[in-house]
């Protein structure tokens, strides 16, 4: 009968947000209320249905933690998370034979620059060599050479944006079963590529990433690899191994190896079509003014889903400044005039300063309007159906612009922050969403244009202007003349 411990730790960072992160941004599971992740479409949720469908397979469930996209994780908090999880696992791994470990790959603490790669190095130090550990990542996680020798297997999504967090976990854990019903010692071969990709093409469904994803599969479905994939990392988490990356897991190591060869020769010649292709603001707002709308303007420099303050008012303050006359609909985050509406209560006329209360390359931009609507900010994701809190939260209506005002950095790449705050935005000719891609059937597919404009912030999708200290160079696009030799790496433990 396996026993399979859970764990599951999950967060990405961007370094370019200035604002750090604490231990409140996360939500803690111990225990069986990990089992909470039952029925959903998360990586637990995959795994668990796996297990569960196994009459003979044991769980023993430790901890979960998962926080929202944000700045770098202060260090008191990463200690407290990590010092409980390892403790919780040291005091379950009694008897296991299997861990199941579902990560991100971006996340940062201050003071660890690999949490995973710590997280994984200590299991490894309770469940000794013998036991195999197979972990699931996200395709924007950095996997470190750390990650890489304490773990057995790995199952990576396949697809941008995000839908099958469930099926990574329903593949992770077959891998695991598979390794220790047959005792199997798979090799991991991986191919570092020197390049930072950003922009449509990664979108797997239309882009040519996509492309790269789907062989990727066929070498799954053929039964020739464990696992294949193609990893990007996440642009604006500047660690030191940040890179992107093909990862192949097969029982026949060649084969690994070549496979995982073909997929870096594969993407590297494509690194320049997987580029932000980005308008300059002032250019998208003299076109709109012309233009019959609605138009979308997507914000992606800041975008909280990739870890941004969403206190950007670059846009808002520019087309004030052009005198757009349209109805505009623009989210931002700003608790201080949040709060100062809450206090002056709905109908009242206020002069806030907008923007630039958490991420200072903003300069707050004055406005006067009327409080229309005020809530606590309760949220549900449109996308995967989660709920979101916005903190307090007012609707400031002043002139042609409507503002939803939040306390917290929610996601904003889809329309829950409007329709929950009674803005339908095909009422509007210009709306503002800030995310690193606008949804099609949510936006585009209705509006004349939309826009993906290059305006400052922590996750814009320029990759040189955000300027990385930490990761190794060269890189492309930072050093844009570089050349590359693919170079397979294989780890193999042999631990059975
Ligand atoms: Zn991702």
């Amino acid at each position: 009968m396996p026993r399979i411990l859970l764990a599951d730790c999950e967060q990405e960072i961007s370094s370019f947000n200035p604002v750090s992160c604490d231990y409140s941004y996360f939500s803690i599971k111990r225990g069986e209320e990990i089992y909470r992740d039952r029925g959903l479409n998360t990586q637990m949720g995959g795994a668990l249905s796996v297990f569960d469908a196994e009459k003979d397979v044991e769980l023993v469930p430790t901890m979960s933690a998962r926080g929202p996209s944000a700045g770098i994780l202060q260090k008191k908090s990463w200690k407290k998370i990590s010092d409980e999880m390892l403790d919780r696992i040291a005091k379950a791994a009694k008897g296991i034979d299997g861990v199941y470990f579902a990560m991100h790959g971006a996340m940062g603490a201050e003071g660890e620059l690999d949490p995973e790669g710590y997280l994984l190095q200590e299991v490894r130090k309770i469940v000794g060599e013998k036991i195999p550990i197979v972990i699931g990542l996200d395709l924007h996680g950095i996997m470190t050479d750390r990650m890489l020798k304490h773990i057995d297997g790995v199952t990576i999504y396949h697809t941008y944006p995000h839908v099958d967090f469930a099926d990574t976990g329903v593949r992770g854990a077959k891998m695991l079963l598979r390794i220790i019903r047959e005792r199997l010692n798979p090799v991991i071969a991986r191919v570092v590529i020197p390049a930072l990709v950003r922009g449509d093409e990664l979108i797997t469904k239309s882009g040519c990433y996509g492309d790269i994803l789907r062989e990727a599969r066929r070498l799954e479905n053929e039964g020739k690899a464990m696992f294949a994939g193609v990893m990007i990392g996440n642009p604006f988490t500047d660690v030191p191994e940040l890179c992107s990356q093909a990862i192949v897991v097969a029982e026949d190591g060649a084969l690994a190896e070549k496979a995982a060869l073909g997929f870096a020769e594969a993407f590297w010649p494509n690194r320049h079509r997987m580029q932000g292709k980005l308008i300059p603001l002032d250019a998208a707002i003299a076109q709109a003014k012309h233009m019959q709308g609605p138009v979308i303007f997507t914000d992606a420099a800041d975008a909280t889903s990739s870890g941004a303050t969403g206190d950007s008012n670059a846009i808002l303050a520019a087309l004030m400044k052009a005198k757009y006359q349209g109805r505009v609909l623009v989210p931002i985050v700003d608790p201080p005039a949040a709060a100062m509406a809450k206090k002056a209560g709905i109908g009242a006329k206020i002069t806030v300063e907008l923007g630039g209360t958490l991420d200072k390359r903003f300069k707050p931009v004055k406005v006067t309007g009327t409080v229309d609507m005020l809530s606590a900010g309760h949220m549900r994701l449109e996308t995967m159906r989660a709920p979101f809190e916005g903190g307090d939260t007012a609707v400031l209506v002043s002139g042609n612009y409507t503002i939803v005002i939040f306390s917290k950095p929610a996601y904003f790449f889809d329309r829950a922050p409007f329709l929950s705050h009674g803005r339908n935005p095909r009422d509007y000719d210009l709306i503002v969403v800030k995310s690193p891609h606008c949804e099609y059937h949510m936006f585009e597919e209705w509006a004349e244009k939309n826009f993906n404009i290059d305006a400052p912030g922590a996750t814009s999708a320029d990759i040189r202007s955000l300027g990385h200290t930490i990761c190794a160079r060269p890189m492309y696009p930072l050093d844009p003349d570089i050349g590359f030799k693919p170079k397979a790496v294989r780890y193999n433990t042999k631990r059975r």
